[in-house]
């Protein structure tokens, strides 16, 4: 075991009364335990898996508004979540940024009866939406961003300037509407970067990935899912934050539930590495209707395209893939947006599904289902809450509101607010960073590019840990060595996928080789303790899952293949 992972289980072993212990480390149950180490109170993260790995690793990658939600009469949603959009513009500009965002129209006033049934709770399946129908929407739109408005207003195109801007469009496009939403480059690092921030602030605060929390006759029980050791502890309130298994696990650690809380649904997205069809979006997200009247999005990532997503009912959390039909659905909508470029599924390079944690609901079509969040005392033994639903978006507003219960149920007030903190390196991230970097360390510009890329004003930091010891980039990819270093000691990196899927972006741009895999490997044996057959134990379980859950299949000899 990693000495710093030691060091955060002795510092349980000697005082395990915690006041919070939050069940769930995706983004919503990071945001909840930043705030409350911030209000100064002895705090415990659990998470079974790895941070931000279930459906904080699956989003669109979008920070919105919703412009959809509209149609469902979610007005308060739409405006908490510009609102929250703004707030990580500002406090996360190293991963969040504008992202212009277009409409392809091809009817005037279809869809208006529809959508307006839609305010008044119709759950049904919506008709195509023509020109007059999202000119309203994107004018409410931009009413509720009112004031505070730090993008710019929508603005409509006729035939002849969206065939200019966008020639590879379909040909019965009639109009298109550019409106302004934002972008996340990296959010796995945003919830890992929270973590860091939350215990460096507070030193009460001690967050565990790899870990599970349970009820047993003796209390609650706190299991090391690396060494299997486990440790009494105790809460005076516990936050369950775990999405999609919330029903399940509110149960286990003793609630006692009359319905179900949450039923989700399976979404899913493709990386393909397609010049033609990037260029031809023109820096655009391309938000367009498919023939089933599901939205699909379409969007430049990392130097690839991100294209997705679906929205099937499922009956159970877990770990999820993109099935050939869903690949099939999403390489159809983006054939039948630019019918003249070729999309094929040897240009997926990588792969990725997971589950909404929806709140239950008996809509037809899922798209209906409401997106807002709620948080519900849950009856049981041990006084225990629940967040129910949410989005990446507001995982912040959503974190406040249950750390105001939390407070309010310890008989405490709030001391600070996250509303304006920076996070991670968002603080001090702006324009000369990346030419600081590389005249403070004599370091190539394109490399100090590809270091504020990844850490934003953490990049000198970063820098300064990789020049203390011996380094070397790793085979082919814009990492190197002592990152890899830095992440096991620094950022609780315990496997291989923990590295090159959610501390860097190497298997979602598609950057995998054997020999890239196996070099890592044995930079983490070295600074874990690995043996050589743990080590080959780790790279198969990798490439298994890389399979499994991303449709990557690696060739022994070479690179990544879909
Ligand atoms: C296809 C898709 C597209 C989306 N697109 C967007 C988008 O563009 N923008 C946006 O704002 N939102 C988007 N979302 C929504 C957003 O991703 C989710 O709302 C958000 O990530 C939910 O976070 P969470 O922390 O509640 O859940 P999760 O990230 O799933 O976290 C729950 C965690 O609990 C852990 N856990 C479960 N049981 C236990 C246990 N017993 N003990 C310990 N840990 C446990 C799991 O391992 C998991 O890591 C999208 C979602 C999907 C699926």
């Amino acid at each position: 075991m990693s000495g710093h992972r030691q060091e955060r289980f002795d510092r349980i072993a000697a005082d395990g009364a915690f006041d919070v212990i939050v069940v769930g480390g995706g983004i919503n149950g990071i945001g909840v335990f930043h705030d409350l180490a911030l209000q100064g109170l002895h705090v415990l993260l659990v998470e079974m898996n790895d941070f931000c790995s279930g459906c904080s690793a699956a989003p669109s990658r979008m920070i919105h508004g919703g412009l959809r939600y509209l149609e469902n009469g979610e007005f308060s949603l739409v405006r908490e979540s510009l609102v929250e959009r703004d707030r990580l513009l500002r406090n996360a500009p190293h991963f969040v940024r504008p992202l212009p965002t277009t409409v392809p129209i091809e009817q005037v006033t279809s869809g208006l009866a529809n959508a307006a049934l839609g305010f008044f709770g119709y759950k049904g399946r919506p008709r195509p939406r023509g020109a007059v129908p999202i000119k309203l929407g994107l004018e409410i739109y931009d009413r509720i961003s009112g004031s505070h408005r730090v993008l710019p207003r929508h603005r409509f195109r006729g035939r002849a300037a969206t065939r200019d801007q966008w020639p590879h469009l379909r040909k019965d496009v009639r109009f298109s509407a550019t409106y302004h939403d934002a972008w996340i480059s990296h959010p796995e690092r945003l919830g890992i970067e929270l973590v860091a921030d939350a215990c460096a602030r507070n030193r009460e605060a001690v967050a565990l990935n790899y870990a599970k929390l349970s009820l047993t006759a003796s209390g609650l029980t706190l299991a090391d899912g690396e060494s299997g050791r486990s440790h009494s502890v105790t809460a005076r309130i516990i936050v369950n934050a775990t999405g999609a298994w919330i029903d399940d696990s509110a149960a286990s650690l003793g609630a006692r539930l009359n319905e179900r809380l949450v039923s989700g649904t399976k979404g899913s997205h493709l990386i393909l590495d397609n010049l033609d069809l990037r260029e031809a979006l023109g820096g655009h997200m391309i938000y367009f209707e498919h023939s089933d009247g599901r939205v699909c999005i379409v969007f430049p990532y990392l130097g690839r395209v991100l294209a997705g997503s679906t929205d099937l009912r499922v009956n159970a959390a877990g770990r999820t893939a993109c099935s050939a039909e869903e690949r099939d659905y999403i390489l159809g909508a983006i054939r039948a947006l630019f019918p003249d470029i070729s999309v094929t599924p040897e240009q997926i390079v990588f792969s990725y599904s997971g589950i909404r944690p929806l709140p239950v609901s008996d809509a037809d079509f899922t798209g209906r289902i409401p997106r807002g969040h709620s948080v519900r005392r849950l009856r049981g033994d041990i006084p225990q809450i629940g967040m129910v639903g949410g989005k990446w978006t507001t995982y912040r507003a959503f974190a406040e509101e249950t750390v105001d219960m939390v407070l309010s149920d310890l008989g405490l007030t709030r001391k600070a607010s996250t509303r304006d903190l920076p996070i991670g390196g968002g603080a001090g991230y702006g324009e000369g960073l990346t030419a600081d970097l590389s005249r403070r360390h004599g370091m190539d510009p394109e490399r100090a590019a590809q270091l504020v890329d990844l850490y934003g004003a953490l990049a000198d930091g970063v820098a300064d840990f990789c020049e203390t010891g011996p380094d070397a980039p790793l085979p082919g990819v814009a990492l190197s060595e002592a990152e890899v270093v830095r992440f096991v000691r620094v950022e609780q990196a315990l496997h291989l996928a923990d590295v090159l899927q959610r501390r860097s972006p190497l298997a979602i741009r598609g950057e995998l080789t054997m020999d890239l895999i196996t070099v890592t490997a044995r930079v983490m044996a070295r600074e874990i303790g690995w043996s050589e057959e743990r080590m080959s134990d780790e790279i198969a379980t990798f490439l298994h899952d890389l399979e499994m859950y991303h449709g990557v299949k690696l060739k022994m000899s070479e690179g990544a293949t879909q």
